[in-house]
Formats: C-alpha cells, sequence, structure tokens
C-alpha cells in the first residue's frame, strides 16, 4: 500500500489548489487546506473550503501577515504544496511564498515542499523575454530561498494547462475552440505538451511520498499529448467533423502586437512565444536528476488531448 502523509495545500481555493486538495484527499492522505483570514466574506471560497471540510479535508486558520501562525499550521503536516496565484491576468503573488518558506524553515519539521510552479521549468529560461521573464525570475527566487534553507522540495514543471491552451486552439486570448477559424502561430508545428489540471494534481500528489522524486524536478509529458498546434486542430476538426479556416501570424507580427498590450497581457503573450514559436517546452531532453511523472506512474491513465477536447463538443 501506498505511504500516506500529512499534507498542508496552501492556495486550496485556486484554478489548480482546488483540484490539489481532490487529489490528495482521493489518494488518502491527511489533507489540510489553509484558510487565510483575508478571505473575509468571499463567499464563494468559504463555500469551497466547507466543501473540502464535508469531503474529509481539516480547515486551518492561517496568515501570510502572521509568521507564527503559518509557523503553527506548517507543524501540523509532513508536506507543504503551494498553488499561489501565479498568472497576472490573474494575479501573482509567487513572491509572498518567501514567507511560507521562512515559516517551514522555523518549523523544521517538513519532509517535502512543493512551491507554486507547474509551468514552465524556469530553471531553463535564463534567457527568457522581458516583461514575462518576472514568472520565470520569481520562481527562482522562491527556489534559492528553498534551497538555501535546506528545505526537501518537488519541483512540479507541468508544462500547458489543458484550459488555457487546449481550449483556445494555442491561441492566446481564446479559451473556447472556434468551429469556423483559427491562427496559427507561425508554421504551427512547434511541439507543445498539453495536460489536463485534475491530472497533474494526481501526479503532482503522487510525487510527495515518492523518494525517487526527491529533490528534483519532476516533468509531466504524457507521451500523447506532446504535439504541434496544428495537430491539436486536427484533433479538434476531427472531432466536429469539419475544417477550419487557417490563417498564420509571423513571429513579428506576434511581437509587434505584443508591445502594445498592458504589461500583464505582455506577460501571457511572452509566454505564448516561447512555447509556440521557441519550442521551450519540449526541445530538450529530460536529463539526468529530473523525472518525468508518466514514466514514473504508468498507473496513472492520463487525459489525451482528444479526450479533453470532448468536452467543447
Ligand atoms: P489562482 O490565480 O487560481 O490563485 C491561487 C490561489 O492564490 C488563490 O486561491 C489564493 O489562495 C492565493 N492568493 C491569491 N492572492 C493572494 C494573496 N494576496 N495572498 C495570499 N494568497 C493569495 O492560481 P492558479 O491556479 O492560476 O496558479 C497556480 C500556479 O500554476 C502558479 O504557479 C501559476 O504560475 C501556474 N500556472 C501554470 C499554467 C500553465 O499553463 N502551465 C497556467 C496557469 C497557472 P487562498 O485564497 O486559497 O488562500
Amino acid at each position: 500500500m501506498a505511504m500516506k502523509s500529512k499534507v498542508l495545500i496552501v492556495g486550496g481555493t485556486g484554478y489548480l489548489g482546488k483540484r490539489l486538495v481532490k487529489a490528495s484527499l482521493a489518494q488518502g492522505h491527511e489533507t489540510y487546506v489553509l484558510h487565510r483570514e483575508e478571505i473575509g466574506v468571499d463567499i464563494e471560497k468559504v463555500q469551497m473550503l466547507l466543501s473540502f471540510k464535508q469531503q474529509g479535508a481539516h480547515l486551518v486558520i492561517g496568515s501570510f501577515n502572521d509568521h507564527q501562525s503559518l509557523v503553527k499550521v506548517v507543524k501540523l503536516v509532513d508536506v507543504v504544496i503551494c498553488a499561489i496565484s501565479g498568472v497576472h491576468i490573474r494575479s501573482h503573488q509567487i513572491l509572498l511564498q518567501l514567507k511560507l518558506v521562512d515559516a517551514i524553515k522555523e518549523a523544521g519539521n517538513v519532509k517535502r515542499f512543493l512551491p507554486s510552479e507547474f509551468g514552465t521549468d524556469p530553471a531553463r529560461m535564463e534567457n527568457a523575454m522581458e516583461p514575462g521573464r518576472v514568472t520565470f525570475d520569481d520562481k527562482m527566487v522562491v527556489r534559492r530561498a528553498i534551497e538555501e534553507a535546506g528545505i526537501p522540495f518537488t519541483y512540479i514543471s507541468a508544462n500547458c494547462f489543458a484550459g488555457y491552451f487546449l481550449g483556445g486552439l494555442c491561441q492566446p486570448g481564446f479559451i473556447l475552440p472556434s468551429r469556423e477559424q483559427v491562427r496559427l502561430l507561425g508554421d504551427g508545428n512547434q511541439k507543445a505538451i498539453y495536460v489536463d489540471e485534475d491530472d497533474i494534481a494526481t501526479y503532482s500528489i503522487k510525487t510527495i511520498v515518492d523518494p525517487r522524486t526527491l529533490n528534483k524536478t519532476v516533468y509531466i509529458r504524457p507521451p500523447q499529448n506532446i504535439l504541434s498546434q496544428r495537430e491539436v486542430v486536427q484533433i479538434w476538426e476531427k472531432l466536429i467533423g469539419k475544417e477550419l479556416l487557417k490563417s498564420s501570424i509571423s513571429e513579428q507580427e506576434f511581437l509587434a502586437i505584443m508591445k502594445e498590450q498592458d504589461y500583464a497581457e505582455q506577460v501571457g503573450l511572452t509566454h505564448y512565444y516561447h512555447v509556440c514559436y521557441e519550442g521551450c517546452l519540449a526541445n530538450f531532453e529530460i536529463g539526468d536528476g529530473a523525472e518525468e511523472a508518466s514514466k514514473l506512474y504508468p498507473e496513472v491513465k492520463y487525459t489525451t488531448v482528444e479526450e479533453y477536447m470532448t468536452r467543447y463538443l
């Protein structure tokens, strides 16, 4: 039987966080969810937290403004997973995690920390473009703090959240697929990797009690989901039984349009640029010192791109 642990999820009400709570409960871990005092009367968040409680999670009160409150909740568990926000068009609070790192350091009992990463591996993005590089730079600041504090970690590189990338046929600014047309980014042939958000949570929770993932980066690369934008479009065309009208946006045009957008939009577009024009997610081999989730956990039946896209029919 798989080992069970005590797990604290920070950011449990978020887009990914709520799935981490669900996966932690499903895998039988004693699951604690941070209820931040600042939530106040945000009725949706409070109701979500209460639903976690009904499913067996423990709610624990704490605040990023109160160091001792964080130390106290961290002392209850063996594993801390943070899914704090990190998408500029929504909210970006990655550096707040430094406070959590301080609390974990002081508590001294945590056997594994998964910081809020879940995207492109920031360690590979030292040459990333402004302004989007802020995401990678901030995540690296957090990594350095974790490593300097000697906290055992696992970094999850989850590649593309399916909801953003498949939903929009890899076009920034879209999260529902058109039945009429699509704009290819360049030739549309760069490979990227798409992962169902629930699968990201399942794999992430699998790593927390696995000695093979200690102090390592785990990339999530479901083999059938390594596809170019053109291939994603073909899958959608097969599902709707119709060819889309295709146009293309050149690299130069994309960058020129990007410069006219506000800061938050530019950050997002920079990420699309690296993924769709440069192929930054799939253009390297996973070397020594890192692992790949679908190889570590072949028992997980991951969602294929085609299966994921049927929800849009
Ligand atoms: P959300 O925007 O859904 O936010 C998650 C949580 O952040 C919130 O529920 C809240 O937690 C917490 N939070 C927000 N503001 C504050 C604050 N001021 N103080 C303390 N906590 C705060 O996050 P996502 O799920 O979108 O992102 C999670 C991670 O996934 C990030 O690292 C992000 O970069 C990454 N990501 C990757 C993508 C990809 O395609 N690879 C796409 C999207 C995200 P609570 O209220 O519960 O305490």
